[in-house]
Protein backbone atom coordinates (compact mmCIF):
# COMPACT_ATOMS: atom_id res chain seq x y z
CA UNK A 1 0.00 0.00 0.00
CA UNK A 2 1.18 3.73 -0.91
CA UNK A 3 1.70 5.56 2.11
CA UNK A 4 -0.57 8.46 0.87
CA UNK A 5 -3.31 8.55 -1.11
CA UNK A 6 -3.01 9.61 -5.06
CA UNK A 7 -5.77 11.37 -5.62
CA UNK A 8 -6.93 11.11 -9.52
CA UNK A 9 -9.04 12.79 -12.23
CA UNK A 10 -11.73 14.36 -12.25
CA UNK A 11 -10.53 15.12 -8.26
CA UNK A 12 -11.19 18.94 -8.06
CA UNK A 13 -7.62 19.33 -5.86
CA UNK A 14 -5.49 18.45 -9.37
CA UNK A 15 -7.17 21.57 -10.63
CA UNK A 16 -6.22 24.30 -8.28
CA UNK A 17 -3.38 26.12 -8.04
CA UNK A 18 -0.73 25.26 -5.32
CA UNK A 19 0.49 27.87 -3.04
CA UNK A 20 4.40 28.84 -2.33
CA UNK A 21 5.86 27.01 0.80
CA UNK A 22 6.48 30.02 2.83
CA UNK A 23 9.18 28.96 5.16
CA UNK A 24 11.14 25.64 4.37
CA UNK A 25 10.87 24.09 7.71
CA UNK A 26 11.56 20.56 9.09
CA UNK A 27 8.32 19.24 8.92
CA UNK A 28 8.63 19.27 5.18
CA UNK A 29 11.01 16.26 5.53
CA UNK A 30 8.14 13.71 6.62
CA UNK A 31 6.28 14.88 3.32
CA UNK A 32 8.82 14.51 1.09
CA UNK A 33 9.72 11.21 2.53
CA UNK A 34 6.34 9.75 2.18
CA UNK A 35 5.36 11.49 -1.45
CA UNK A 36 9.24 9.47 -2.67
CA UNK A 37 7.93 6.39 -0.67
CA UNK A 38 4.40 6.74 -2.47
CA UNK A 39 6.30 7.46 -6.02
CA UNK A 40 8.35 4.67 -5.74
CA UNK A 41 5.98 2.75 -4.87
CA UNK A 42 3.17 3.33 -7.71
CA UNK A 43 6.30 3.10 -9.35
CA UNK A 44 6.12 6.59 -11.37
CA UNK A 45 9.16 8.75 -11.88
CA UNK A 46 7.47 12.41 -10.79
CA UNK A 47 4.79 13.63 -7.90
CA UNK A 48 3.53 16.91 -7.35
CA UNK A 49 2.13 17.83 -3.63
CA UNK A 50 -1.52 18.25 -5.50
CA UNK A 51 -1.77 15.01 -6.55
CA UNK A 52 -1.44 13.83 -2.23
CA UNK A 53 -3.69 16.41 -1.36
CA UNK A 54 -1.72 19.47 -0.26
CA UNK A 55 -1.69 22.42 -2.46
CA UNK A 56 1.85 23.60 -1.89
CA UNK A 57 4.65 24.08 -4.24
CA UNK A 58 6.72 20.79 -3.95
CA UNK A 59 8.02 18.23 -6.00
CA UNK A 60 9.47 14.92 -6.06
CA UNK A 61 11.21 13.44 -9.13
CA UNK A 62 13.32 10.82 -10.27
CA UNK A 63 13.98 10.02 -13.74
CA UNK A 64 16.77 7.49 -12.85
CA UNK A 65 15.39 4.68 -10.81
CA UNK A 66 12.82 1.84 -12.20
CA UNK A 67 12.35 -1.08 -10.50
CA UNK A 68 13.00 -4.14 -12.57
CA UNK A 69 8.88 -5.84 -12.74
CA UNK A 70 10.38 -9.49 -13.59
CA UNK A 71 12.41 -9.64 -10.35
CA UNK A 72 10.90 -11.86 -8.35
CA UNK A 73 13.86 -11.62 -5.70
CA UNK A 74 13.30 -9.70 -2.83
CA UNK A 75 14.81 -6.14 -3.28
CA UNK A 76 18.41 -5.73 -1.71
CA UNK A 77 17.90 -2.59 0.69
CA UNK A 78 21.38 -1.53 -0.13
CA UNK A 79 21.37 -1.64 -3.95
CA UNK A 80 18.11 -0.38 -4.06
CA UNK A 81 19.57 2.83 -2.52
CA UNK A 82 21.98 3.52 -4.61
CA UNK A 83 19.84 3.07 -7.78
CA UNK A 84 17.84 6.12 -6.47
CA UNK A 85 18.56 9.50 -7.67
CA UNK A 86 15.55 11.72 -5.96
CA UNK A 87 15.08 15.43 -6.70
CA UNK A 88 13.33 17.61 -4.44
CA UNK A 89 11.77 20.87 -5.85
CA UNK A 90 10.51 23.33 -3.49
CA UNK A 91 8.91 26.98 -5.18
CA UNK A 92 10.25 25.66 -8.37
CA UNK A 93 10.16 27.87 -11.25
CA UNK A 94 11.20 27.85 -14.90
CA UNK A 95 13.09 30.71 -16.02
CA UNK A 96 14.32 29.33 -19.63
CA UNK A 97 13.05 27.09 -22.53
CA UNK A 98 14.48 26.38 -25.43
CA UNK A 99 13.38 24.14 -28.18
CA UNK A 100 10.51 21.57 -28.27
CA UNK A 101 10.07 17.90 -27.84
CA UNK A 102 7.14 15.68 -28.01
CA UNK A 103 6.63 12.84 -25.42
CA UNK A 104 4.21 10.33 -24.46
CA UNK A 105 3.42 10.77 -21.44
CA UNK A 106 0.99 9.60 -18.29
CA UNK A 107 0.46 10.43 -15.17
CA UNK A 108 -0.39 8.73 -11.97
CA UNK A 109 -3.49 10.88 -11.43
CA UNK A 110 -4.74 9.90 -15.08
CA UNK A 111 -4.83 5.72 -14.75
CA UNK A 112 -4.80 4.18 -17.78
CA UNK A 113 -4.19 6.91 -20.65
CA UNK A 114 -1.48 8.16 -22.20
CA UNK A 115 -1.10 10.77 -24.84
CA UNK A 116 2.00 12.80 -26.84
CA UNK A 117 2.53 16.12 -25.45
CA UNK A 118 4.62 18.87 -27.12
CA UNK A 119 6.78 21.00 -24.51
CA UNK A 120 9.88 23.02 -24.24
CA UNK A 121 13.48 20.15 -24.90
CA UNK A 122 16.00 22.40 -22.05
CA UNK A 123 14.62 24.28 -19.51
CA UNK A 124 16.64 26.34 -16.69
CA UNK A 125 15.16 26.17 -13.22
CA UNK A 126 15.50 28.16 -10.38
CA UNK A 127 13.99 26.04 -7.00
CA UNK A 128 14.48 25.54 -3.15
CA UNK A 129 15.74 22.44 -1.72
CA UNK A 130 14.80 20.24 1.56
CA UNK A 131 17.68 22.67 3.45
CA UNK A 132 15.59 26.05 1.94
CA UNK A 133 18.70 26.99 -0.14
CA UNK A 134 18.37 28.32 -3.34
CA UNK A 135 19.01 26.37 -6.23
CA UNK A 136 19.72 26.12 -9.82
CA UNK A 137 19.35 23.18 -12.17
CA UNK A 138 19.44 22.69 -16.19
CA UNK A 139 17.38 20.14 -17.38
CA UNK A 140 16.91 18.41 -20.88
CA UNK A 141 15.34 15.13 -22.07
CA UNK A 142 13.20 13.24 -19.62
CA UNK A 143 14.05 15.21 -16.79
CA UNK A 144 12.74 18.60 -18.23
CA UNK A 145 9.86 17.15 -19.66
CA UNK A 146 9.12 15.70 -16.22
CA UNK A 147 9.79 18.84 -14.49
CA UNK A 148 7.70 20.72 -16.75
CA UNK A 149 4.75 17.87 -16.47
CA UNK A 150 5.17 18.04 -12.39
CA UNK A 151 5.32 21.25 -12.48
CA UNK A 152 2.23 22.11 -14.66
CA UNK A 153 0.67 20.02 -11.17
CA UNK A 154 0.97 23.21 -9.42
CA UNK A 155 -0.49 25.11 -11.11
CA UNK A 156 -3.74 22.73 -11.73
CA UNK A 157 -3.10 21.82 -15.02
CA UNK A 158 -2.74 18.07 -16.00
CA UNK A 159 -1.38 16.99 -19.23
CA UNK A 160 -4.64 16.37 -20.49
CA UNK A 161 -5.63 19.80 -20.35
CA UNK A 162 -2.47 20.53 -23.09
CA UNK A 163 -4.43 18.34 -25.84
CA UNK A 164 -6.43 19.45 -28.64
CA UNK A 165 -9.89 20.05 -27.42
CA UNK A 166 -11.12 17.10 -29.33
CA UNK A 167 -8.44 14.40 -28.00
CA UNK A 168 -9.35 16.06 -24.26
CA UNK A 169 -12.83 15.41 -24.20
CA UNK A 170 -12.55 11.99 -25.44
CA UNK A 171 -9.98 11.55 -22.78
CA UNK A 172 -12.17 13.24 -19.74
CA UNK A 173 -15.02 11.17 -20.97
CA UNK A 174 -13.16 7.99 -20.62
CA UNK A 175 -11.64 8.67 -17.74
CA UNK A 176 -14.58 9.91 -16.25
CA UNK A 177 -16.36 6.08 -17.29
CA UNK A 178 -13.46 4.45 -16.26
CA UNK A 179 -14.17 5.78 -12.56
CA UNK A 180 -17.56 4.98 -12.65
CA UNK A 181 -16.82 1.66 -13.70
CA UNK A 182 -14.67 0.82 -10.61
CA UNK A 183 -16.29 2.29 -8.04
CA UNK A 184 -19.78 0.43 -8.38
ZN1 LIG B 1 1.21 13.85 -13.32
Amino acid sequence: MPKLKIYTFPDTVLAQKALPVQRVEKSYYQLVEDMLETMYEAPGIGLAANQVGVLERLVVIDVDYTRDEDDERAPDPDLEMKKKNPIILINPEIIYREGSTITREGCLSVPDFRSEVKRADKIKLRFQNIDGLEKELSAEGILSVCIQHELDHLEGTLFIDRLSSLKKDFAKKKLIKARRGSSR
